[in-house]
């Protein structure tokens, strides 16, 4: 399909929206349920067709919920789903992919990634992504919260060099992958997907020098935050959002021009690594 929104390629040749959904979190109280689900559709009719979610967010009613928003409209979606590193064993991912295919109401999952590094080794979770790949369970697989070591043993085993993300925390305040990470996967490597552009908690939306570039521009902290991470080439986000008010305000980032005034301003706010940081997670 295309895109009207900025697109960002897999190393499988696949076009995918720089900016998508989030949803750790989503889908733990019922009472939120109706405005959940119309966050996530808002974001589908906005073209803001990644939904990430795991099998671990709310013990699958994170999952639920996905499948209750696509049902209806599934290939208007790219569903992204995770693999906890404790079913990484090839039975259990295979099992692990059936629970979250009935829970997501689908028969296939887009991108099945590891969540994390596993003390499973790499080829056996590679050899059941490849099965379920087979088997037209998953279009594809990558991985989260890898970092450049990580990555070099990945691409060492049997068809681990099919990796298409690595999905890790990215965002102004947690900005260590500029170091080596980012610049690696940009020259080749799979596809960064940033998770936390809000680091979580909101955090970065409320800090003094990022309201100052949001009102330069008459825009809102969070178009900011997303607008930042989205300079980067080849890099995608995926921000959570519970209303459809903010799925509609996180789309309107894609508007934004941050110039070299803003660039320099958020720099010293949030100085870029000066050395190799260990990957930070959440
Ligand atoms: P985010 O950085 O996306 O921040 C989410 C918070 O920002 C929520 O409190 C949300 O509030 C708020 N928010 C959303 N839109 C706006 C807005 N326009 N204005 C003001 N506040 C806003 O945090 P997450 O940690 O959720 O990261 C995003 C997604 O990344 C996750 O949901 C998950 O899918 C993925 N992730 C993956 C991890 C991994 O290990 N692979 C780890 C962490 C996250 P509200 O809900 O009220 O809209």
């Amino acid at each position: 399909r295309t895109f009207t929104v900025p697109t960002v390629e897999l190393p499988a040749g696949q076009q995918i929206p720089a900016l998508g959904q989030g949803t750790w979190g989503l889908g733990e109280d019922p009472a939120y349920h109706d405005d959940e689900i119309a966050a996530l559709r808002t974001g589908l009719d906005l073209e803001m067709t990644i939904i990430d979610t795991a099998e671990m967010y709310g013990d699958g009613t994170a999952e639920q919920l996905v499948g209750d928003a696509v049902f209806d409209r599934r290939d208007d979606a790219f569903i992204v789903t995770k693999v906890l590193p404790s079913h990484a064993g090839r039975p259990d991912t295979l099992r692990a992919c059936e629970a979250s295919l009935h829970r997501l109401r689908t028969d296939y999952i887009d991108l099945y990634l590891l969540h994390w590094p596993s003390p499973v080794p790499l080829d056996e979770t590679v050899d059941a992504f490849t099965t379920l790949q087979e088997q037209g369970k998953i279009r594809f697989w990558g991985v989260s919260n890898f970092d450049g070591v990580d990555l070099m043993e990945l691409t060492a085993v049997p068809d681990g060099g099919s990796v298409q993300t690595d999905q890790v925390l990215y965002n102004l305040a947690h900005r260590g992958i500029e170091w080596d990470l980012l610049p690696a996967c940009q020259r080749g490597g799979p596809l960064i997907m940033a998770y936390s552009p809000f680091d979580h908690r909101g955090t970065v939306l409320r800090h003094p020098t990022v309201a100052a570039v949001a009102d330069r521009h008459g825009v809102t902290p969070a178009q900011v935050a997303i607008a930042w991470v989205l300079r980067q080439d080849g890099v995608s986000t995926i921000p959570k959002a519970s209303t459809p008010e903010h799925t509609r305000e996180n789309h309107g980032a894609l508007a934004v021009r941050l110039d070299l005034e803003d660039y320099a301003a958020l720099d010293r706010a949030f100085p870029p690594p000066d050395g190799p940081r260990p990957l930070e997670m959440i």
